[in-house]
């Protein structure tokens, strides 16, 4: 049986390793226009946290982070974190939200998440020049990307998965070839190739600074908000969220409002280096797009597409989780395809 997956971005990666390691006898083909390092994930921020889903029900958002958790959390205590790029990091995330914030649904995800002090409040608006009126504090996991990818391409190989650079125009290309199977993970692609005008851009800027002595993550989730996110080799500064917007070129006013918002969070950053700056497009959609179609392909027989995409600002924190719920539903068609 033959397997093609569509995309080769933490989404694509994740799901061919995870079938692959289920399934080995299957035939699993990666097929991705754009590889490592210039994915979408490659630029990201590597960091777990529920962000920018849209209205994705709550019970999904927590089965698929806390599945990418307890992987990260494993991967990280066998000691493969220098290989996959996981660090385990304590994470300020609050907000100027006159309501407060509410405990988050995935506080039980993370390692002692528990609501800031109005003391330690009051001292980080002082330190911040900030006006926040509540937050959480807690452990996570970073993942750098530029890392991750490769080590999980490698394990796929490894498993005699097969990688192709190859843009696709249409699903049936893969019927014609024999495919059973088609997984579409296919990020913004998936707007032509699975006609999903749903799914939209939402832009991110991000700048990279060689901080080394900046641990801790600072996230303000304000709409107007600036983060700190250090990762492995590098701190990321950010960042925007702007909706509609194709643009990859890298704005002066978006790096003069990065610089300035991140300085004002953490002076010490002005004395850093200034890696790289980079724009990404996040797959944006009302909500996160895992499901199973059948599809009739022009000579009238059937095939299967396991759909995937539309992961907003949230593809890392969700890619295993989902993962998981392919090979659930690749499980059950298996064993049922004669149905079909
Ligand atoms: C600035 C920024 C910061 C971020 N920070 C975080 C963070 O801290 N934590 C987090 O969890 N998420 C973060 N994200 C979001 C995350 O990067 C995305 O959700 C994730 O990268 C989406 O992964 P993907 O594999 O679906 O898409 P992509 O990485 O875009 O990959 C899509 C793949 O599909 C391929 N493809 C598409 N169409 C076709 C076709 N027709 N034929 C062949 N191949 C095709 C592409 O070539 C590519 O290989 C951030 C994003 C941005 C922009």
């Amino acid at each position: 049986m033959k397997v093609a997956v569509v995309g080769a971005g933490v989404i694509g990666v994740t799901t061919a390793v995870m079938i692959k390691r289920t399934f080995p006898h299957l035939s699993v083909t990666i097929f991705g226009e754009v590889f490592t390092p210039n994915t979408t994930g490659d630029g990201s921020a590597g960091l777990w946290g529920p962000y920018i889903l849209g209205d994705t029900p709550s019970e999904d958002v927590l089965r698929w982070a806390g599945g990418t958790h307890r992987w990260l959390e494993e991967l990280w205590r066998s000691g493969l974190a220098p290989e996959a790029g996981i660090c385990l990091v304590p994470v300020y995330r609050v907000t100027s939200d006159s309501k407060g914030y509410p405990k988050p649904i995935w506080s039980s995800l993370v390692y002692g998440c528990h609501e800031l002090s109005p003391e330690l409040l009051k001292k980080i608006n002082i330190e911040q020049k900030s006006n926040y009126s509540g937050g959480w504090h807690f452990l996570t996991y970073t993942v750098e990307p530029t890392l991750l990818l490769p080590w999980l391409l490698k394990e796929f190989k490894t498993r005699g998965g097969i990688v192709i650079k190859r843009k696709i125009k249409s699903f049936e290309e893969f019927k014609m070839e024999g495919y059973d199977i088609i997984i579409n993970c296919s990020g913004l692609g998936a707007r032509i190739l699975a006609q999903d005008t749903e799914v939209h851009p939402i832009r991110g800027q991000v700048c990279r600074v060689d901080a080394s002595w900046q641990f801790e993550v600072h996230l303000s989730d304000d709409d107007n908000g600036n983060y700190i996110i250090p990762n492995m080799n590098s701190v990321v500064l950010g960042g925007t969220h702007q909706a509609g917007d194709y643009n990859l070129q890298v704005s002066q006013e978006d790096s003069n409002f990065i610089l300035k918002g991140c300085y004002r969070m953490s002076p010490a950053l002005q004395k850093s280096r200034i890696l790289k700056e980079w724009v990404g497009l996040r797959p944006g959609r009302m909500q996160v797009c895992l499901k199973l179609e059948i599809l009739r392909s022009k000579n009238g027989e059937n095939y299967l597409v396991i759909h995937n995409y539309g992961h907003g600002g949230s593809g890392v924190t969700l890619s295993w989780g989902c993962a998981q719920d392919v090979v659930k539903i690749l499980k059950k068609k298996i064993f049922a395809k004669s149905k079909l």
